[in-house]
C-alpha cells in the first residue's frame, strides 16, 4: 500500500504522537458516533472507555445532594474525556454529557492503562491536557460564583461557538439553564435581553450569534483567561504533528 499520504488526525492528542504510536493505538481505538444528550459517565460511576473527540464535544458536570447539576468543563478535539483514568482512578468524579454530536474515538480502560504506560508522549501529552482543564474547572467554579448571569451565559455562548466552529448552532434554553444550574426563566431574560441588543438571535432553539465582539464584551474576563491559557501552553509544547506533514 501506497505510505506517502497526509493522514489527518482531528484530535490534538492523538495528533501528537508519534506514526508508530498512533498505528499501535489505531489497533486498539473504536470511531464511535456520539449523539446530543447522551451520558458517556455517570457521576461517581466507573469508567469504561477513554474518549478522543474527532468533532464532537462534551460537557463535565459536577453534581450536588440535591440533584442539582451544573457545567464545570467542556471538552472537544483537544482534549479527552477520562482523565482520571490517567491518574489510575477508574471512576469518573464528573457526569460527562455531549453536547455537540459527532463522532469521537473511543479505547477500553484495559487498553488505555497498557498503552499510556508505555508511551511517553502521550503522557505528557494527557498531563498537559489535564493541567489546562483543572485550570477550565477551577476558573468555571469562581465564574459561577462572582459574574452575572448574562456573563456566564456570554462566555457559554463563546465556548460553545469555538467548539462547534460556527456562529450558528442548536441549543435548548431548557439544556442551557441544566448547564449552568440555573432555572429557565433567568435563561430565558437574559436571552431575550442579548436578542433585543442584537448580539444574537435566537428562534426554535437555534442560536445564531450576529454580533461576536459585542458578546466578547459581555462576557465575563474568564472566557479570554481559559482561551488565552490554553492557546499559550499549546503553543509551548508545540511539535510537529502527524496531520500536518507527509509520511516518511
Ligand atoms: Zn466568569
Amino acid at each position: 500500500m501506497a505510505a506517502a499520504k497526509k493522514v489527518s488526525i482531528p484530535n490534538r492528542l492523538l495528533a501528537a504522537l508519534s506514526r508508530e504510536e498512533y498505528q499501535k493505538l489505531l489497533r486498539v481505538l473504536e470511531p464511535v458516533k456520539l449523539g446530543f444528550g447522551e451520558i458517556l459517565y455517570e457521576s461517581h460511576a466507573q469508567i469504561h472507555h477513554v474518549y478522543f473527540p474527532n468533532d464532537c464535544f462534551v460537557s463535565m458536570l459536577t453534581t450536588v445532594d440535591t440533584g442539582h447539576a451544573a457545567e464545570v468543563g467542556l471538552i472537544g478535539s483537544e482534549g479527552m474525556i477520562g482523565i482520571p483514568m490517567a491518574l489510575g482512578v477508574a471512576v469518573s468524579p464528573f457526569r460527562a454529557v455531549v453536547q455537540g454530536a459527532g463522532t469521537a474515538m473511543r479505547m477500553t480502560t484495559l487498553n488505555f492503562r497498557r498503552h499510556f504506560k508505555n508511551s511517553v508522549r502521550l503522557q505528557k501529552e494527557v498531563f498537559l491536557f489535564t493541567h489546562l482543564l483543572m485550570i477550565q474547572v477551577a476558573q468555571t467554579a469562581a465564574c459561577n460564583r462572582f459574574h452575572v448571569l448574562i456573563q456566564r451565559i456570554a462566555r457559554w455562548l463563546l465556548m460553545t461557538r469555538d467548539h462547534v466552529n460556527s456562529n450558528e448552532f442548536r441549543i435548548p434554553q431548557e439544556f442551557l439553564a441544566l448547564m449552568l444550574g440555573v432555572r429557565r426563566v433567568g435563561v430565558s431574560v437574559a436571552m431575550c435581553n442579548l436578542r433585543d441588543r442584537k448580539i444574537i438571535r435566537y428562534r426554535r432553539g437555534t442560536i445564531t450569534i450576529l454580533d461576536h465582539g459585542g458578546l466578547v464584551t459581555i462576557a465575563c474576563g474568564c472566557y479570554k483567561t481559559v482561551k488565552d491559557i490554553y492557546t499559550q501552553a499549546q503553543a509551548q509544547f508545540e511539535i510537529p504533528r502527524l496531520g500536518s506533514r507527509p509520511s516518511d
